[in-house]
């Protein structure tokens, strides 16, 4: 295994990290007002920018203006973009879009194509993916989907109830997942809402294939921001003087940072792991790997998270520091994507029927 990023690589890395530090960071405060207003000027300028700086979709190949990174190529970029919660949106590689650029490039029809992955590369429109249905419904068992989609004259009727969207309400178009037949395992197929019968066929086939890259993707955004966190502690425990010597100097302060090291170090690995299979071709084999780091990087930012607040006092709880804010939505990353419990399912499985010996 070669994790090693070619000089090209390294040089577009430093360059987003000096494009999140340089304008995103300082911007991230008008973002967010502007969001509560219905507003995205400053959002759609910083994007402007990164589209003229080459930096635009880095995950989609040079024939859509992306920059055609690999997996691995895409932990080294996500993770830095992650380090700001608004990075991927301004790079426009967030999710839902980015996973549902990736599912239309490869599974969508030319005219589709043109029709919905167009504006959606270009951020002229957003969009989202509707799997996830208030119970008894779809949720972390996908086969217990409940809406259905019935063949009409001239189209497609589709009756169900979806909640938990991402982006549904702003976005122009929709992938609905839905039955098309009593078959719990392949009676589900994706629907391009918003048009007359754009069926794209093999609905949980396609939600796997989707759903994997798209886990790395977040794993990558997400130690991103933990290696933020860090970096703020770090200020606050080398500044914050308590008990005649700074925060820093105490073990069990040393004991928070260095098991928070430990952990992003661990979760870096694990990613690149799986994307290294990714790039490998063991789309299969990667995906009990694609659950640990998953796993794995999930907990981890929320302990980082939760040790930020800790280490701060005080000041960590209010919200003069973002990390309550942050917490609020990294917890959901134990539950979205598959619930922990679901990933542990899959991995205990997996090393007891002994699947797991290709990390050996
Ligand atoms: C912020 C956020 C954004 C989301 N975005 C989207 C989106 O864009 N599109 C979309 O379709 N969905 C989205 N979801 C939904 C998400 O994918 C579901 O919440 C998730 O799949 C769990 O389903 P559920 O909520 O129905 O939980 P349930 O299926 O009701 O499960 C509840 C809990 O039961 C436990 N559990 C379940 N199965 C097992 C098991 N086998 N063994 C042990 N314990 C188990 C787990 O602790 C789980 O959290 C989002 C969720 C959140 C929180």
């Amino acid at each position: 295994m070669d994790f090693l990023l070619s000089d090209q690589l390294s040089a577009t890395r430093a360059r987003v990290r000096e494009f999140v530090d340089a304008h995103i960071i300082p911007a991230e405060a008008a973002v967010f007002a502007e969001d509560r207003e219905g507003r995205r000027d400053t959002l759609k300028a910083l994007q402007a920018k990164a589209r003229n700086e080459g930096l635009w979709v880095p995950h989609l190949p040079p024939s859509l203006g992306g920059l055609g990174l690999g997996p691995m190529g895409m932990c080294a970029l996500f993770r830095e973009m992650g380090r700001s919660p608004i990075g991927a949106k301004v790079f426009n590689c967030d999710a839902p879009d980015q996973g549902n650029m990736d599912l239309l490039l490869m599974a969508a029809s030319p005219e589709l194509k043109e029709r919905y992955l167009g504006p959606l590369v270009r951020a002229e429109v957003t969009s989202a993916f509707c799997m996830t249905e208030p119970a008894p419904g779809a949720g972390a068992d996908p086969t217990n989907l409940r809406t259905v989609a019935k063949e009409v004259p001239g189209g497609w009727e589709i009756s169900g109830r979806k909640w938990y969207s991402t982006g549904a309400r702003n976005a122009s178009f929709c992938i609905v997942m839905a039955r098309t037949s009593d078959d719990p395992k392949t009676g589900a197929t994706m629907f391009l809402v918003d048009r007359k019968a754009p069926g794209v066929g093999d609905g949980f086939r396609l939600a796997q294939v989707r759903l994997v890259p798209a886990r790395l993707t977040h794993c990558m955004r997400w130690l991103g921001l933990a290696e933020r966190t860090l970096e703020l502690c770090k200020k606050y425990v080398t500044e914050r003087v308590s008990f005649g010597k700074e925060l820093a100097r105490h073990q069990l302060i040393q004991d928070f940072i260095a098991r928070n090291v430990m952990g992003i170090h661990a979760g870096n690995l694990m990613t690149l792991h799986a994307a290294w299979m990714l790039e490998q071709g063991q789309h299969r084999e990667a995906k009990p790997y694609s659950s640990m780091a998953k796993t794995h990087v999930a907990r981890l930012l929320c302990q980082v998270l939760d040790d930020a607040i800790q280490m701060h006092g005080g000041l960590g709880y209010s919200d003069d520091v973002p990390f309550s804010r942050w917490y609020r939505s990294a917890r959901a990353a134990r539950i979205a994507d598959g619930p922990d419990e679901v990933h542990l399912v899959t991995i205990a499985r997996d090393w007891l029927l002994g699947r797991l010996e290709v990390l050996v």
